[in-house]
C-alpha cells in the first residue's frame, strides 16, 4: 500500500441548520485513507457516518454546512493534493465520477426506470467527456462481467426486469466506469438479501484489488466491515471515537462503544456469547456534553469522563481511541486471524 494518501480528511466539521441551533453533526474528524486501503466507518444511525460521506464528494443537502476542515485528494491527474471543499463546480463534477464514486444507501431506485441500462450507461460517460460510444460499451460489458451479471442481457434492460442485488452491482459497475481513485459506499447492501450480500461482498475485495481504488465502506453491519475492510473507523456523536486495523479494533478494542457494537452483533456460531444492546440514546448535537459524549451509556465511565473529553490518542501501534479508561477494556481474542462472525466476546 502507498504511504502517500489519496485522500486525507483533516478537522472535518459539518453542521445542519436546526429550528432549535446548529447541529453538529461531523465534529473535528481526521483520517487519511490509502490506495488499495478498505476504510469501515461504522456506527449506529445518526452518529454522522453518511453525513461525512456526503461531505467527501459535496453532496450535502442544502440545511448542512461545512464548518471548518479540508479532504485532500491526490491521485488521477492530480500531482499534488487537491482540496474537495475547494473545487468549483465543473471541478467538482469532474472529480465526483473520475476521481471519487459514491454508491449512496438508496442506490437501488437511483437508475431511470425509463431508460435502458445501456442508455444511463452511455449518458453518464458523455457527461463526463467520454464520447466514444463502443469502447464505453466494451468497458461497460466488462464490468458487468466483473460484477457477475449477464453483461449483454443487462446491458440491454430497463432496470424494472432486474432484480434488486442486479441493479446494484449495475451502480457498483457504473462508479467504476470512468476507474475512479476512490469509491464511497454507503450501507451498499442494507436492502439486499444475506447470499446477494455475500456475492457484492466477494466482488468488491476482487475488484479492489485488481483495479487497485480506495474504498471507504459506511455501515452498521459489523460483520461486513471486518470481511472487507483493512482498517475501522467508529463514529460516535459525529466524532471519531477509535479508529486501527481491522484485528486490533475488534479482538482488542480500545472504546467501551466499539466493544458495545460488537457485542450486539450475533455469532454465527450461536454460541454462549449473549447479545447486548448499547443502552440508552446518542447525545444530542445540538449542544453536545461538555465531557465524553458516551457517558451516559458507558458502564466504565466514571466522573471525570463527564468533566473531561478524551482525547484521540494512539493506544497501541496503528490504533488510536477517545477513551479515558480504554486500558480497563478487555482482549477478546489473542489471534491475529481476522474472522467477521467470531468477533464477539
Ligand atoms: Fe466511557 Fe469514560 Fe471512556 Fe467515555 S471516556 S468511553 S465515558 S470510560
Amino acid at each position: 500500500m502507498s504511504h502517500q494518501p489519496v485522500l486525507s480528511i483533516q478537522n472535518l466539521n459539518v453542521e445542519y441548520t436546526a429550528r432549535r441551533g446548529k447541529v453538529k453533526a461531523v465534529r473535528d474528524v481526521s483520517f487519511d485513507v490509502f490506495p488499495g486501503e478498505t476504510v469501515a466507518v461504522i456506527g449506529e444511525s445518526g452518529c454522522g457516518k453518511t453525513t461525512l460521506a456526503l461531505a467527501l464528494v459535496r453532496l450535502l443537502p442544502r440545511s448542512a454546512k461545512i464548518a471548518g476542515g479540508k479532504v485532500l485528494f491526490q491521485g488521477g491527474n492530480y500531482s499534488t493534493p487537491i482540496d474537495v471543499l475547494r473545487l468549483n463546480q465543473s471541478q467538482l463534477r469532474a472529480f465526483r465520477w473520475r476521481n471519487c464514486a459514491m454508491v449512496f444507501q438508496s442506490a437501488l431506485n437511483a437508475l431511470n426506470p425509463v431508460l435502458k441500462v445501456s442508455a444511463q450507461v452511455q449518458e453518464t460517460a458523455r457527461a463526463h467527456g467520454e464520447h466514444d460510444a463502443k469502447q464505453i460499451e466494451e468497458r461497460a460489458l466488462w464490468l458487468f462481467q466483473q460484477v457477475r451479471l449477464d453483461p449483454r442481457r443487462v446491458y440491454n434492460a430497463y432496470p424494472h426486469e432486474l432484480s434488486g442485488g442486479m441493479r446494484q452491482r449495475v451502480l457498483l459497475a457504473l462508479g467504476l466506469l470512468l476507474d475512479p481513485q476512490v469509491v464511497i459506499l454507503d450501507e451498499p447492501t442494507t436492502a439486499l438479501d444475506v447470499l446477494t450480500q455475500r456475492t457484492i461482498i466477494e466482488v468488491l475485495k476482487r475488484l479492489r484489488d485488481e483495479m487497485g481504488f480506495a474504498l471507504i465502506f459506511i455501515s452498521h453491519d459489523l460483520s461486513m466491515a471486518a470481511e472487507l475492510a483493512h482498517r475501522i473507523v467508529t463514529m460516535y456523536a459525529g466524532k471519531v471515537v477509535e479508529i486501527g486495523q481491522v484485528n486490533e479494533v475488534f479482538y482488542r478494542p480500545k472504546h467501551p462503544y466499539t466493544l458495545g457494537l460488537m457485542r450486539a452483533v450475533p455469532n454465527l456460531s450461536g454460541g454462549r456469547a449473549e447479545l447486548v444492546s448499547i443502552q440508552g440514546s446518542p447525545p444530542d448535537l445540538i449542544d453536545p456534553p461538555r465531557g465524553c459524549p458516551f457517558a451516559p451509556r458507558c458502564s466504565y465511565a466514571q466522573p471525570i469522563c463527564h468533566e473531561q473529553p478524551p482525547p484521540l490518542e494512539m493506544r497501541a501501534t496503528d490504533h488510536a481511541s477517545a477513551c479515558h479508561f480504554w486500558d480497563r477494556l478487555p482482549v477478546l481474542r489473542e489471534s491475529s486471524e481476522a474472522s467477521s462472525r467470531e468477533v464477539n466476546p
